[in-house]
C-alpha cells in the first residue's frame, strides 16, 4: 500500500493492533499517504521511531459515568480521553457527547489534534474526549448531573498545564460551565482547565465563533492564493446546524457568499434566497430545536428528509460541518458534477478517502479539517494565553489573531507541498507541516 518500507511495516502494525477501530485507521492512513516524502528525506525519523510512537497514544483513559435520571432512574455512560502526544504542549482538543463516541471514534480525533493543533502555531499537544452519552431529549438537570459524573472522574487526569479540555459536538458553553464547576469543586482551584468558558469566567471572546469564522478565513485565502479568486457572488452549501455551521454561514455571508443550506441529521434546508441566519439562530441557540422549523417560518424554503441530500444541491462552495465521513463517494461526485470548485471542512474528517480521490481528480480545492477548522483549537490557545496574563483581549484584538493563524496555515501548507514536490497540495502540505514540527520535538526530547 505505501511505497516507503518503514511506512508500510509501522501502518500494518497499527492494522494487527487496532484493526478494529476503522475511523483510527482511516486517519491514519490518510496521513501516511502524505508521509512518503517526508520519511524519505528524513532518516531520523524512523531512526528514533517517531512513527510508531505517532501512533500510539501516550495515555488512554477510559471510565465509567454513573448518574441519575429525571425519573430517579441510574444510567452508565462510558466516558474517554485520548492524552495522544504532548511533544509540543500540553494535550489539548475537545469532548464530544455522542452515541456514536467510541474509542476508535476518540483516537481518530485525537491523533488529527495532534497535527491541527501544530499547524496553529500555538504550543499545544493532541488530545480528545468524550462519551456516548446523547444529550438529545434530556433535561438541563440531567446534562448538569451527567457533566459533573464525568468531571468527577476526569478531573484526576487533566489540569492547566497537562490536559486542557474543550468542546466538540454537543458540548457548548452550558457543558463547559457545568464541566469547569465540577472541576473546581473538586480541586479547589480556579484555573484555565477548560476553554471555550463563560466570558465572565475566563472564557475569550471569538472562541464560539472561532471554528465557523477561520473555515472561512483559511477558505478565503485558500481561494484567493490558489484560484485567485474569493466568496464574493458565490453560492455555498453547508452541512450542520451547531456552532461551526452557524458561525461559518455568518462568515461566509459577510464575505459576500450566499448560504443556500443547512442540516441536522434528520435532514437538511434549502432557501435559494440565502439562509436568514437571525432564524437558525432563534432555533438552534435559542431553544435547540430541529431545522425542520425553519421551512416552516421562512416562505420559498424548503425541509427535506435525509442529511446526506445536502450533497445535491448546486454550490460553487461545499463547507461540510456536520460530522465525519458525511461526504462519501458518491456524494463526492454530485457535488462536482453540479460545479462545485471548492471542498473546505469544518467537520472532523467529514469526507471518505473516495470523497477525497473524487476531489482530486476532478481539481477542486481541497482543504482538510485539521488544517481549514483549526480555528477553534486556535482560539482557544488563546484563551489560554489570556488566562495565564490574567487579562482579556478584545473581539478585534482576538479576531485578528485568529485571520493571521487561518492565513498562515495556508502559507505554511502550501510552502511545506512546494518542498515535497506537490505544489497546491493543501491536504499534504497541512499532513507535512503538522507532522514536521512534533516529529523533530520528538526526536529532540529522546525516546519517551
Ligand atoms: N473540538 C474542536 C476541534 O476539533 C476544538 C478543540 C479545542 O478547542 O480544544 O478542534
Amino acid at each position: 500500500m505505501f511505497t516507503d518500507n518503514y511506512l508500510q511495516k509501522v501502518y500494518s502494525q497499527v492494522e494487527q493492533r487496532d484493526g478494529d477501530q476503522p475511523e483510527f485507521l482511516q486517519a491514519v492512513r490518510e496521513v501516511f499517504e502524505s508521509l512518503e516524502p517526508v520519511v524519505a528525506k528524513h532518516p531520523e525519523y524512523e531512526a528514533n521511531g517517531v512513527l510508531e510512537r505517532l501512533v500510539e497514544p501516550e495515555r488512554v483513559v477510559k471510565f465509567r459515568v454513573a448518574w441519575v435520571d429525571d425519573e430517579g432512574k441510574t444510567q452508565v455512560n462510558r466516558g474517554y480521553r485520548v492524552q495522544f502526544n504532548s511533544a509540543i504542549g500540553p494535550y489539548k482538543g475537545g469532548l464530544r457527547f455522542h452515541p456514536t463516541v467510541t474509542e476508535s471514534v476518540v483516537k481518530f480525533l485525537g491523533f488529527e489534534q495532534i497535527l491541527k493543533n501544530s499547524l496553529t502555531s500555538l504550543p499545544m499537544g493532541g488530545g480528545k474526549g468524550g462519551s456516548d452519552f446523547n444529550p438529545k431529549g434530556r433535561s438541563d438537570g440531567e446534562v448538569m448531573r451527567f457533566c459533573q459524573a464525568f468531571m468527577t472522574e476526569l478531573c484526576r487526569h487533566i489540569g492547566q498545564f497537562t490536559d486542557v479540555p474543550a468542546g466538540d459536538i454537543n458540548v457548548g458553553g452550558r457543558e463547559i460551565g457545568y464541566l469547569f464547576g465540577q472541576y473546581k469543586r473538586i480541586r479547589d482551584e480556579y484555573s484555565g482547565v477548560l476553554t471555550g468558558k463563560g466570558l465572565e469566567f475566563g472564557g475569550s471572546l471569538v472562541r464560539t465563533e472561532a471554528t465557523g469564522y477561520g473555515l472561512c478565513y483559511y477558505t478565503e485565502e485558500a481561494m484567493r492564493v490558489l484560484n485567485n479568486d474569493s466568496f464574493k457572488g458565490k453560492t455555498v452549501a453547508i452541512s450542520g446546524s451547531g456552532n461551526v455551521a452557524i458561525f461559518a454561514t455568518e462568515k461566509a455571508a459577510q464575505l459576500g457568499g450566499k448560504v443556500v443550506t443547512l442540516s441536522d441529521s434528520n435532514g437538511y434546508i434549502h432557501d435559494p434566497k440565502g439562509i436568514d441566519l437571525d432564524v437558525v439562530k432563534d432555533i438552534k441557540l435559542g431553544h435547540r430545536g430541529r431545522i425542520k422549523e425553519y421551512a416552516e417560518r421562512v416562505a420559498g424554503s424548503e425541509y427535506h428528509e435525509g442529511c446526506a441530500g445536502v450533497w445535491t444541491v448546486k454550490c460553487d462552495i461545499a463547507l461540510p460541518c456536520a460530522t465525519q465521513n458525511e461526504i462519501d463517494g458518491d456524494s463526492a461526485k454530485t457535488l462536482i458534477a453540479n460545479g462545485c470548485k471548492v471542498v473546505c471542512e469544518g467537520a472532523n474528517m467529514p469526507s471518505t478517502p473516495e470523497a477525497i480521490e473524487a476531489y482530486q481528480a476532478a481539481g477542486v480545492l481541497y482543504g482538510p479539517a485539521k488544517a481549514a477548522n483549526a480555528g477553534g483549537v486556535a482560539v482557544s490557545g488563546l484563551e489560554m494565553s489570556q488566562n495565564s496574563y490574567r487579562l482579556s483581549w478584545t473581539f478585534e484584538e482576538t479576531d485578528a489573531k485568529l485571520k493571521s493563524i487561518m492565513e498562515n496555515i495556508v502559507t505554511n501548507s502550501l510552502a511545506a507541498a512546494k518542498e515535497y514536490g506537490h505544489e497546491g497540495d493543501l491536504m499534504l502540505g497541512a499532513n507535512v507541516a503538522g507532522f514536521t514540527k512534533v516529529a523533530d520535538a520528538m526526536v529532540a526530547q529522546g525516546i519517551l
